[in-house]
């Protein structure tokens, strides 16, 4: 991040009127910082996450997004709709237009009036300003904490994401930004003719899923957006207030674009088979200590001990040699290396010392390892704090050593799962659905994605989503 931005933003503290509410409020940043703010943001979050790559389906949000953004409060801003490949179910707003849904969300939701709903709530934290407001707060925590930090990225244990990147993923709302947002998104979706009464079942489908269930790298929508207490009920009242003729739900439209989208984590971006990490695109494997805590992070795979006193993290390095990059590695500022050697791992040219490090944790000790291995250098970073080297080296030292090609057929031409759709052909309980189309996915999955309850019947001719393929390969 270039840190001069942050500084120049600082020194510009003004008061301006807030579009929405038409309030004057203290804010630290005139619009088009505000601008430059989301663009930086998105950019990153476009590259260390990655895009959804399906062209029609980015349109077809796109279009939607669009078409309520300029009927806004703020029709100016360059506004943008991305859909993210990542399995998480969340929406993220970023300051002065650049909106982001993750393929997750997606598929988490059945009608073009629900993807309205959510859509327009994002757009309200724009509009209102809340995305803008809950940067600056953690810009000031981040610059807070930077003056003292001698921690370097490297060695951050939380992910490698960019900073500012991740530091919107992360950002929470508050209750009242919530609230306001939900009902901007009511507003904004209502006034481009949608079924606002699909809304409150968006919420309650959003609200069901937990983190685990999303199966992504980021976090689940309840962690970023909390429920303000009320937030189904409301949505409720909101729609029942509404004159008829109700609008368009325009579902079935909404499904075929949704039909054949990525279910789940992408095994093609690296999966676990217990402890054994694989890579089938980058055709690797590595196994981290029994029931150590694992994560396939966005820009990094994670391990914890049980105990939770160490760590080791695989990132790639770039593209050099193994000996520029620990060259890079261990004479950063803060940073003791110990005596480094090279050698072989699997037969791949390595380098690999140990090292200590003053962060504001304290010392951390710890083992670093570059491999070269099909043009890629990979770090492996074992880190713990310092007096403990002793128990964790040897770990650490297998786990460097167990890194290998992956050559297993099955592992390197693992497919994801994907939604299907199925038009059901009578009358059928949910039970007797998932029975007669079964998924690749627990049964209770697909009566949440498909936005049903146990023991609901489902009229004939309805389409409704299905998961098909994925497995993983068995060790
Ligand atoms: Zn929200």
């Amino acid at each position: 991040m270039r840190r001069a931005v942050w500084v120049a933003l600082l020194l510009l503290v003004s008061c301006v009127r807030n579009p929405v509410t038409g309030k004057r409020q203290l804010t630290l940043v005139s619009e088009a910082q505000e601008i430059e703010l989301g663009q930086q943001a998105k950019a990153e979050i476009a590259q260390s996450i990655g895009l959804y790559p399906d062209e029609r389906l980015q349109a077809y949000v796109a279009g939607i997004g669009q078409q309520l953004a300029t009927h806004s409060e703020r029709p100016k801003l360059p506004w943008s709709f991305q859909v993210l490949d990542d399995a998480s179910v969340n929406a993220f707003a970023l300051p002065g237009g650049p909106i982001f849904v993750t393929r997750g969300i997606l598929t988490h939701l059945s009608s073009e009036s629900e993807l309205a709903g959510v859509l327009g709530h994002e757009i309200g934290h724009v509009t209102a300003k809340h995305s803008v407001n809950q940067m600056t707060k953690a810009q000031l925590a981040g610059l807070g904490l930077g003056l003292g930090m001698i921690l370097s990225p490297e060695l951050r244990q939380v992910g490698d994401l960019a900073q500012v990147a991740a530091q919107v993923l992360f950002l929470k709302y508050g209750r009242d930004d919530e609230r306001q947002s939900d009902e901007l998104g009511f507003k904004y979706a209502l006034q481009q003719g949608y079924d606002v009464r699909e809304i409150p079942q968006t919420f309650r489908t959003l609200g069901r899923v937990s983190e685990e269930a999303g199966g992504g790298r980021l976090p689940a929508w309840l962690s970023t957006h909390p429920d303000p207490g009320d937030r189904v009920i409301a949505a409720l009242q909101r729609a029942a207030k509404v004159e008829p003729p109700q609008g368009q739900v325009r579902r079935e439209e909404y499904l075929s674009a949704l039909a054949g989208v990525v279910f789940g984590a992408n095994p093609r971006q690296g999966f676990f088979v217990d402890n054994r990490f694989m890579h089938p695109d980058l055709k690797f494997q590595l196994t981290f200590p029994p029931q150590w805590k694992t994560q396939n992070a966005p820009a990094a795979v994670v391990a914890g001990s049980p105990s939770q006193d160490a760590a080791i993290q695989l990132t790639v390095a770039g593209k050099g040699s193994p000996e520029a990059a620990a060259q890079k590695f261990f004479t950063q500022e803060g940073l003791r290396a110990g005596e480094v050697s090279r050698g072989l791992v699997s037969g791949n040219p390595a380098v690999s010392g140990l090292f200590q490090a003053q962060t504001q944790q304290g010392v951390l000790e710890g083992l670093a390892t570059f491999i070269a291995y099909n043009g890629i250098v990979y770090q492996i970073l074992g880190l713990t704090p310092a007096g403990r080297l002793g128990n964790y080296g040897p770990l650490f030292r297998n786990t460097v050593a167990s890194f290998e090609p992956l050559t297993d057929p099955a592992a390197l031409n693992v497919q994801p799962a994907r939604v299907e759709l199925v038009k059901v052909p009578s009358e059928m309980t949910v039970e007797e659905f998932v029975a007669k189309y079964p998924s690749s996915v627990p049964a209770e999955q697909v009566v949440l994605i498909n936005g049903l309850d146990r023991g609901q019947r489902i009229p004939a001719g309805a389409t409704l989503k299905r998961v098909v393929g994925g497995e993983l390969p068995r060790r």
